[in-house]
């Protein structure tokens, strides 16, 4: 008999879709037996080769924890080895947490939080996250993280990751109804139900998480989101951009990323009360800077608030807590998304 010709090859579905994604985003993955993830800083991604890996490792995972990586480190670290991280190093563990909370946002969007788990020693961390990935305001790399999610839905990152992200979940969604039981159980069995958009077309938040739209910092007394632009029903449940009601004595975002100068209006209670503070021209008085920001912001740890509150000048008093200045002083910081 004559051998059959072998004209095409078979590969892992999985694979495929994420060494396209990263192609599509800028890198390319090569298989190596000399590391376990690397990246090499000239566009080449290297993933250990499948004999190297263990038995809950998959190359699409891995793929997506890099490019996780690349969002918290920005385009700028693409020209960079392992996108300047070194995690022998305690000081880059923050970076590799944010990572991991970009990784838990995203894939649990899709319900693959699981699935799609990093298999590193930072596991632990991952794991330990609440639903809400993005809760824990007070770490520094929750800051980060929402910084890179921002950065998701841009170039080169948008659309590939988020096609990407569909795809696995609707291959998974099929592949988990197939997977036979087995002493150690298959990761699709992990699979969850993806998070369905909040009505505002945000991404949404999982139904387990009690808060609703009026609960959330965003929403006006007249009902307006200033994160969706939309009117939005008190009963609403809350969407991925959910926050608590802000104290402005804990954030201080305007006065370090909003104002350049904080320029008194006669009559400010600030001119009789706080005179050291004030910097008279000739055409306008002004406060006091100490670096980037005003004089009267106090820092202690994460928390900034303002020495002189209840006598705040009017242009401050004029920044409302929760309208579209407010989003936009605490989205360059990282504070919300
Ligand atoms: S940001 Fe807040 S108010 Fe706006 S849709 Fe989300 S949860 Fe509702
Ligand atoms: S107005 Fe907004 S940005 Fe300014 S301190 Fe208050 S919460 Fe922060």
């Amino acid at each position: 008999m004559k051998p059959r010709s072998i004209r095409y090859c078979y590969r892992d579905p999985l694979s495929e879709i994420w060494i396209a994604a990263a192609h599509k985003i800028g890198l390319r993955v090569e298989r190596t037996a000399d590391a376990f993830a690397h990246s090499d800083g000239s566009g080449g991604l290297h993933i250990a080769t499948e004999e190297h890996l263990d038995a809950d490792d998959c190359l699409a995972q891995m793929i997506f924890h890099e490019l996780c990586h690349s969002l918290v480190e920005g385009p700028e670290a693409f020209d960079i080895p392992d996108w300047g991280l070194d995690n022998r190093h305690a000081e880059d563990h923050f970076r590799e947490h944010a990572a991991l909370r970009v990784q838990a946002t995203l894939s649990g969007r899709v319900g693959l939080r699981e699935v799609l788990g990093p298999t590193t020693d930072f596991r632990a961390f991952y794991d330990a996250l609440g639903l809400d990935a993005l809760a824990d305001t007070r770490d520094e790399s929750t800051a980060l993280a929402k910084h890179a999610l921002r950065r998701a839905g841009t170039n080169p990152w948008w659309p590939h990751l988020g096609r990407a992200l569909d795809a696995t979940a609707n291959i998974i969604t099929e592949a988990a109804k197939w997977a036979a039981p087995s002493e150690t159980p298959v990761l699709y069995r992990l699979r969850r139900e993806p998070i369905p958009l909040h009505a505002t077309g945000l991404p949404g938040r999982s139904t387990s998480l009690p808060e609703t739209c009026g609960d959330c910092a965003w929403r006006t007394q007249a009902g307006h989101c200033h994160q969706a632009d939309s009117l939005v029903e008190v009963t609403l449940p809350g969407c991925e951009r959910f926050e608590a009601p802000f104290d402005c004595q804990d954030c201080g975002a305007c006065c370090r990323s909003a104002y350049h100068s904080v320029t008194i209006t006669e009559g400010d209670a600030v001119e009789k009360l706080h005179p050291a503070l004030l910097v008279v021209h000739e055409n306008y008085t002004e406060l006091r800077r100490e670096g980037d920001h005003c004089a009267a912001l106090i820092t202690e740890g994460a928390r900034h608030r303002c020495a002189i509150y209840d006598d705040r000048p009017t242009c401050c008093r004029d920044f409302t807590n929760g309208e579209q200045h407010c989003v936009t002083a605490r989205r360059r910081l990282g504070y919300s998304l």
